[in-house]
């Protein structure tokens, strides 16, 4: 295919959100003929002024394009949006936040209807698709043939990333980086809250604790490498026992500052465990064994 032709392919969108319409936005920039639909019709007008197609239905709107993307709230509504609509042949990309296990039911369901399937997870807000060097990207994962031959066109409005057939590895990725997202927020809340009630300028603060978490990020590295090859105690510089006997100076610090430690509490519990299990050589990686259920 050449570029030309790539170019010039054709898609269907389902979903003008936010997510959506910012989507819409960046294809029909690129010049692909673009049929979308959303529930709510004005959300499609001003995209019809930009040049999509609006179909009435979603029978319609499948039936435009052999590749059908998917942009809806959750799981439940890609459910209601598409029973009973003819999906033979087709090919489908599902954007919608999922759990791994309603992006392989999901699979399942797709496959049983004719249709070949790719779940993406969306690394990135709305403002920074399409936007050049913004760093979106899109997880993807189910069918690597469905991947290849849309790929030019998936990237259009962000990066590319294929995590494997499987497709509950896309949702699985995104929702991993977003859960380890949250830990270094909650860790965020806790260290401003240690400073609020003093005469430290938060905005003075902040460059101090983007640099900190910036350099302590190499220790994801290492506690890759140790599950990889098991030893925990490969290249430890900060052992267990050496990190617990500080926790009690952070504890002691939340008391002091009258700050809550019911978002540091769990880590630093996890760690007492590892340490009365006899790991106190070891860095806190067993704290992911721990977790397992
Ligand atoms: P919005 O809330 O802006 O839009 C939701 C969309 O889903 C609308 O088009 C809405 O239609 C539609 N919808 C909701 N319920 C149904 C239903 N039962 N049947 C048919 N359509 C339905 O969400 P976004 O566009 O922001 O998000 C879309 C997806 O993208 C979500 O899964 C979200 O997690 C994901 N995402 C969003 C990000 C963001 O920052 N916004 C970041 C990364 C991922 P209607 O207009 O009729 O209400």
């Amino acid at each position: 295919m050449t570029d030309n032709a790539i170019e010039k392919s054709p898609l269907t969108l389902l979903g003008l959100g936010a997510m959506g319409t910012a989507l819409a936005r960046t294809w029909l920039a690129a010049g692909h003929p673009l049929t979308v639909w959303n529930r709510s019709p004005g959300r499609a007008e001003p995209l019809a002024a930009e040049g999509a197609a609006v179909a009435g239905t979603v029978a319609g709107a499948v039936a435009a394009s052999r590749l059908v993307v998917v942009c809806l709230l959750d799981d439940a509504s890609v459910d209601e949006a598409l029973t009973g609509v003819d999906l033979t042949g087709k090919d489908l990309v599902d954007l919608t936040t999922s759990t791994p296990g309603q992006a392989r039911a999901r699979a399942v369901w797709a496959r049983e209807r004719g249709a070949r399937f790719l779940d993406g997870g969306i690394m990135a807000v709305p403002p920074m698709i399409g936007a050049p060097g913004s760093g979106a990207y899109v997880f993807y994962s189910g069918s690597r043939a469905l991947f290849d031959a849309h790929h030019d066109l998936l990237a259009v409005p962000a990066g590319t990333s294929y995590v494997g057939e499987d497709a509950g590895f896309a949702a699985l990725h995104d929702v991993a980086l977003l859960s380890a997202m949250n830990g270094m927020f909650a860790g965020v809340s806790h260290a401003f809250a240690l400073i609020r009630k003093e005469n430290i300028e938060p905005t003075v603060f902040a460059p101090l604790l983007a640099d900190w978490l910036v350099a302590m990020t190499s220790s994801v590295h290492a506690t890759a490498a140790q599950l990889a090859d098991g030893d925990y105690t490969r290249g430890v510089v900060s052992n267990l026992a050496m990190q617990i006997a500080g926790n009690a100076t952070l504890l002691r610090t939340a008391e002091e500052q009258e700050v809550s430690a019911e978002l540091l509490a769990p880590y630093l519990a996890l760690m007492e465990r590892l340490l009365a299990g006899g790991r106190g050589t070891e860095s806190t990686t067993g704290v992911v064994d721990l977790l397992a259920r």
